[in-house]
């Protein structure tokens, strides 16, 4: 090694006198010293072979520093930490879609902490099933005869798939082959699970004598899928889900429908018509109904099935369901949240009680956090504005719920700059923009919420001053 990179190493600081600094507790508060001192080391090992190479003949003081602090705030935002969602989005699949019911996370931490009888059959003394009580709840909600939870809806789809139709034929319309969220694509799950798609009708017109003309004897079953957020509008023509369920029995085929968020509720004296609820899917004749436990449900991740007894007890013997099978924790939340939906208690169902909350109760949250940041703020603009909030995670796609929110401008920060101040801010906040404005949604803030927005702003105008 020659002289010159000697004399740079030599000069850069010390691993202790580093760690000795101030501002480095903060992290190690947050991180752990361990992980503090991993992230540095790992930073001044890479400025030593850049030095070494010759790529940087000079280091300054406090470049070591800034690129650590860089480096540890970096993974103090990814760590998993909760935060307030005030974009109006009620099932928000990037922000962890439905906050659980407080019942539910009381279950879940006792359950957490202790042995259980998830495999264990208390009146015999003997092995039990995973999932018993939950899948017992569903069939009562739903009217079906049978259910089964796996880990996510996904997981339900390709299980039912696997199981039933392994390399035989699957009909679906071409206006049901959806993506959702960017990685689930009905096609790609269809080709993993060894079934063989066949598609039937256009993207926006498909008949019953489509679905007719594709049935041969290598078709296994029927999979009707819930577009979600895609729609094509004018044109266009679907087969009635009773129709289907004629075709399939007829042809001694099994329907399955994929119902994506999992209605349990006729939501429309709420203002939310034109989903089928489960159990109206589950009497128009379909075989097996598969949805999410955390979109519209308002419960934990988890794959929902329900249906018939024999197609259930196929899937139930069938290898890969062990690969799916699912957690107590999210068992003891799920079931929790079903009997929450059991006993009718939809207001202390998080996502429910949003989606649900009249207007007028929006408004007056919305008029008392507006006055309180007025107070605070004299030289903000903030005002209350009649907003759109949408359900998310597919359902309703065509109901945006008639919400308010929260409008501020600051006096001397713009609105990408307070966006982002908002999203380092502890809690982190996010909301949405709209011209120079930041709009807080309040449909979608939970208890103590309110008060963080005012805390962060706040501390946004007194940094500012
Ligand atoms: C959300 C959704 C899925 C995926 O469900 P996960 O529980 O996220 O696996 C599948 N199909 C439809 C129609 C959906 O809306």
């Amino acid at each position: 090694m020659n002289d010159p990179f000697n004399a740079i190493l030599r000069a850069l600081p010390s691993m202790d006198s580093l760690l000795a600094k101030g501002w480095v507790s903060l992290f190690e508060d947050e991180l752990g010293r361990s992980a503090v001192k991993s992230i540095a080391s790992e930073a001044m090992d890479e400025l030593r072979k850049e030095i070494i190479a010759g790529q940087r003949v000079e280091v300054e003081e406090n470049a070591i520093e800034e690129e650590i602090r860089r480096r540890l705030e970096v993974r103090v935002k990814t760590k998993l930490k909760p935060l307030v969602n005030a974009t109006g989005v009620v099932v928000h699949t990037n922000l962890g879609r439905s906050p659980l019911a407080q019942e539910a996370i009381e279950t879940m931490a006792s359950i957490a902490r202790s042995y259980s009888n998830l495999e264990y059959d208390l009146s015999g003394g003997s092995r039990g099933h995973r999932g018993d009580h939950a899948e017992w709840l569903l069939e009562r909600i739903t009217g079906a005869e049978s259910a089964l939870v796996v880990n996510n809806n996904a997981g339900a789809i390709l299980l039912a798939l696997s199981a039933l139709a392994k390399g035989r034929e699957v009909i679906v319309s071409r206006g049901e082959l959806v993506e959702i969220g960017g990685s689930f694509r009905i096609p790609e799950i269809l080709e993993l699970s060894g079934a063989k798609l066949v598609e039937v009708g256009t993207t926006n017109r498909t008949y019953p004598k489509d679905y007719q003309s594709a049935i041969t004897d290598q078709t296994a079953l029927i999979l009707k899928v819930h577009p979600s957020n895609y729609r094509i509008m004018g044109f266009t023509s679907s087969v009635p889900r009773s129709t289907l369920a004629d075709l399939a029995r007829q042809s001694r085929l099994y329907l399955v429908e994929d119902l994506g968020s999992g209605v349990l509720e006729d939501l429309t004296e709420s203002g939310l018509p034109g989903e089928s609820t489960v159990s109206e899917c589950i009497k128009d004749g379909v075989d097996l109904v598969t949805f999410s436990g955390d979109k519209l449900l308002g419960g934990p991740q988890a794959g929902c099935i329900v249906g018939r007894r024999d197609l259930i007890d196929r899937m139930r013997s069938y290898p890969l369901l062990r690969a799916l099978r699912t957690d107590k924790m999210t068992l003891a939340a799920l079931e929790a949240t079903l009997s929450l939906h059991m006993r009718g208690d939809w207001s202390s169902i998080p996502a429910l009680a949003m989606v649900t909350a009249s207007a007028e109760d929006i408004l007056s949250r919305a008029e008392v956090l507006a006055e309180k940041l007025k107070k605070e703020l004299p030289s903000w603009r903030v005002s209350v504005k009649k907003v759109y909030d949408v359900v998310g995670g597919g359902a309703f796609p065509e109901h945006p719920l008639e919400g308010y929110a929260v409008a501020v401008a600051s006096p001397h920060m713009s609105e990408e700059e307070l966006c982002d101040f908002l999203r380092s801010f502890k809690p982190p906040i996010i909301c949405n923009v709209s011209g120079k404005s930041l709009l807080f949604h309040v449909r979608t803030l939970l208890l103590g919420d309110e008060d963080h927005i005012e805390r962060a702003l706040v501390e946004a105008w007194g940094g500012g001053r």
